[in-house]
C-alpha cells in the first residue's frame, strides 16, 4: 500500500519548525524524523497524518555536544552516530554498545535518537536508557522551551509527555562519573528485532560496596523505568552473585508483566530476572 496524501512542509530553522508544527498540529500534522517507525506505518496506513513537519534539513539539530557533565542529542542525530563513541569514559562505550541491538544497519543510519524518544515504543534501548540515566527531554514549541524529566515524560505505551505542536530538539544525558559501572542486555529472538525484555543497570563502588546503583528495565511494561527494589537490593552491598540474585528477583517481583501473542507475562518476568541478573554481571566484569 501507499500513504495517504499529505503535505510535506521543510523548514530550515527551528523556529520555522515550530511555527509550522504549530499551525498544523490540530490538523493532523506530525514530525518526520528519519521516518523508520512513521513512514511504515503511514504506508500501512495505520497513520493518516495530513501534513508532515520534515526537521531533515535544519542543520542545528545534528548536533551532538558534551560539556562535561551533559551530553546534548539533537533531533537529528541518527543511531548510527553512536557506533563510535561520542564521548570519553563510560558513557560513549555505553552509548556504542547499546546503539548496535538497535534495528538494522540501514535503520540505524537514518533513525534517530530523538524519533525513538518521541516514538516512546516500550522496547526502545534509547528510551530505556534515557529512563535508567533520567536523561532531560528538550520540548520546544511557539509557547517556548519546556524541559521535561524521563520520570515524567514516560506516560505509556508509545504515549509521553510531548504535546502535539511541541518538537522534541534534544535529550540531554548526564555524563556520569568515569568509575561508573554499566552493564546492558536485552533478549529477542532474532538480531534486530525488537526487545522482549531488556536491561540496563549501572553503579559505582566505594569501599568495596555498591553506591548509586540504577537498575533500569524496558520492554516489559508499558514504557521503561527504574526500579526502586532492585536499587535498593544493591545500595551498600558487595558486588557478587548473591547480590545480583537478590536484585534480579526484587525486579521481578517489583514489575507488572506485559503479555503478548508470543510471550506471556511469567516468560516476561523471568526474561526480566535473567537480564538484570547478566546486566549486573556484565558491569562486574
Ligand atoms: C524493521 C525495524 C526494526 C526496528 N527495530 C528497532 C529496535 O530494535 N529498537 C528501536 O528502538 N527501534 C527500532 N526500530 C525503530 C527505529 O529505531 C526508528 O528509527 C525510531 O523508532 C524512530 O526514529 P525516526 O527518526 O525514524 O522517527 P520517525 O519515524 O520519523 O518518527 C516516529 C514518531 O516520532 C515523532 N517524532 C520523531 N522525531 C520527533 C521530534 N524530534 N519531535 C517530535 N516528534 C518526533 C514522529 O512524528 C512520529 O510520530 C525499528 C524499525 C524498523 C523498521
Amino acid at each position: 500500500m501507499k500513504p495517504a496524501p499529505f503535505t510535506r512542509h521543510v523548514p530550515r530553522t527551528v523556529a520555522e519548525a515550530v511555527k509550522i508544527l504549530g499551525d498544523v498540529a490540530g490538523k493532523d500534522g506530525r514530525v518526520l524524523a528519519g521516518g523508520q517507525s512513521l513512514v511504515p506505518i503511514m504506508a500501512f496506513r495505520l497513520a493518516r497524518p495530513a501534513h508532515l513537519v520534515d526537521i531533515n534539513e535544519i542543520a542545528e539539530l545534528g548536533r551532538i555536544a558534551g560539556d562535561g557533565k551533559t551530553l546534548s542529542i539533537g533531533a537529528l542525530v541518527r543511531h548510527a552516530a553512536f557506533h563510535k563513541p561520542v564521548v570519553a569514559g563510560p558513557l560513549g562505550a555505553l552509548l556504542t554498545q547499546v546503539a548496535r541491538h538497535i534495528a538494522h544497519y540501514p535503520i540505524r543510519i537514518r533513525g534517530t535518537f530523538c524519533g525513538s524518544i518521541a516514538h516512546a515504543d516500550p522496547a526502545s534501548e534509547w528510551c530505556l536508557l534515557a529512563a535508567t540515566l533520567d536523561a532531560t527531554m528538550v520540548a520546544k514549541s511557539t509557547r517556548g522551551e519546556r524541559l521535561i524529566a524521563a520520570k515524567d515524560y514516560f506516560e505509556g505505551i508509545m504515549t509521553t509527555a510531548l504535546k502535539e505542536d511541541e518538537l522534541l530538539a534534544e535529550v540531554r544525558l548526564p555524563i556520569p562519573a568515569a568509575d561508573t559501572k554499566f552493564g546492558f542486555q536485552e533478549f529477542n529472538r532474532r538480531a534486530g528485532d525488537f526487545a522482549m525484555a531488556a536491561a540496563l543497570v549501572s553503579y559505582r563502588l566505594q569501599s568495596g560496596k555498591i553506591v548509586e546503583a540504577r537498575v533500569g528495565v524496558g520492554g516489559a511494561e508499558p514504557f521503561p523505568r527504574r526500579i526502586a527494589q532492585a536499587e535498593g537490593a544493591l545500595n551498600g552491598q558487595a558486588p557478587g552473585d548473591t547480590t545480583f540474585r537478590a536484585a534480579a528477583d526484587a525486579t521481578a517481583s517489583a514489575i507488572d508483566a506485559m503479555e503478548d501473542h508470543q510471550t506471556s507475562a511469567e516468560y516476561r518476568r523471568d526474561l526480566v530476572r535473567a537480564m538484570v541478573r547478566r546486566a549486573l554481571e556484565q558491569a562486574a566484569q
